[in-house]
This record gives C-alpha cells, sequence and structure tokens, in this order.
C-alpha cells in the first residue's frame, strides 16, 4: 500500500481490526519513509449479475434500485437503516446464490419481498401489492409517484384509523 503523503511503497501494519462481522478490515498504517499514519479499509467487492429485465434488455445490477425500492416500502415503518443495509446484504448474497452470471429482474423481486416479509408485514404488502403489477423493481420505484400508490396509503391509513376505535 502506496503512502498517500509521499507515495513511498514501504509501509507498515501498526493495527488490523475488523469490523461488522469481518466483512471490513480496518488497518492503521505508518509510512518508513515519511513516518505519516494513514487507515486503509479493505471490504470484499461483490461481482454482482447482469440483469435481465422483463424485455429481454440485460443491464448491470444496480443495488440502488433495491435500495429505494425498500425505503419506499418501509416509509414511516419501525426499520432502521441497519436492518434495510442487513436486508440488501442478505438479498444480495441470495442472489449470488442464483447465479453470478445473470438473473431475471423478476427473481430478484420475489427475493425482496420475501426478505421484506420476515423483515415487516406492511412493507412486505406495500411492495408486493404494487409490485406484482409491474414485475420489475424499477417500474415499481416509478409507480410511487403515481396516485394509485397514495390511494393505496390512504386506505391502509383508513384501515389504521378505523381500527382504533
Ligand atoms: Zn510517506
Amino acid at each position: 500500500m502506496k503512502c498517500p503523503y509521499c507515495s513511498a511503497v514501504d509501509t507498515k501494519v501498526l493495527d488490523s481490526r475488523n469490523l461488522e462481522e469481518g466483512c471490513v478490515i480496518r488497518r492503521r498504517r505508518k509510512c518508513e519513509t515519511c513516518q505519516k499514519r494513514f487507515t486503509t479499509f479493505e471490504t470484499v467487492e461483490l461481482s454482482m449479475p447482469m440483469v435481465i429485465k422483463r424485455d429481454g434488455r440485460r443491464e448491470h445490477y444496480k443495488q440502488e434500485k433495491i435500495l429505494k425500492g425498500i425505503e419506499k416500502a418501509c416509509e414511516k415503518r419501525p426499520i432502521s437503516a441497519i436492518q434495510i443495509e442487513r436486508i440488501i446484504n442478505n438479498i444480495e448474497k441470495a442472489i449470488l446464490d442464483i447465479s453470478d452470471k445473470e438473473i431475471q429482474s423478476k427473481e430478484i423481486g420475489n427475493l425482496v419481498m420475501m426478505y421484506l416479509r420476515h423483515l415487516d408485514p406492511v412493507a412486505y404488502i406495500r411492495f408486493a401489492a404494487v409490485y406484482r403489477k409491474f414485475q420489475d423493481v424499477e417500474e415499481f420505484v416509478n409507480e410511487l409517484k403515481h396516485d394509485e400508490f397514495n390511494q393505496f396509503k390512504k386506505t391502509e391509513q383508513n384501515k389504521d384509523q378505523s381500527s382504533e376505535y
């Protein structure tokens, strides 16, 4: 590892530490030439499969899409960012179990539903109700901007209120 200050190649590892259950390794290093200290983080980079869309087009897997869909489904639910991060890690592992070459977008959607179901029933129902119609996470996210979903949310809120009485 090159020193970021003087670009010398000789750096010494002072300390290694596992973070996030061993998925990240943090190393404290010292440059033998200029004596400055710096930290490096080592993470595993998963190589995700290509996604085959419903119309047959292939595109690179984008975590962003799943993240947006899950965040939308979990809106105003008691679910932390860490829980969402964890569920995404699990979904990505499950995707890789299916294939590291290519995967149908609907298989990804099914995995999202499966994991959401365990996480939160309301988030699951929200996601599934709209997603089933489209079979594509991207279309699901787009649809959230439209009235139908808002209408759906309203009905849900009404149900919540009525159950209070
Ligand atoms: Zn240096």
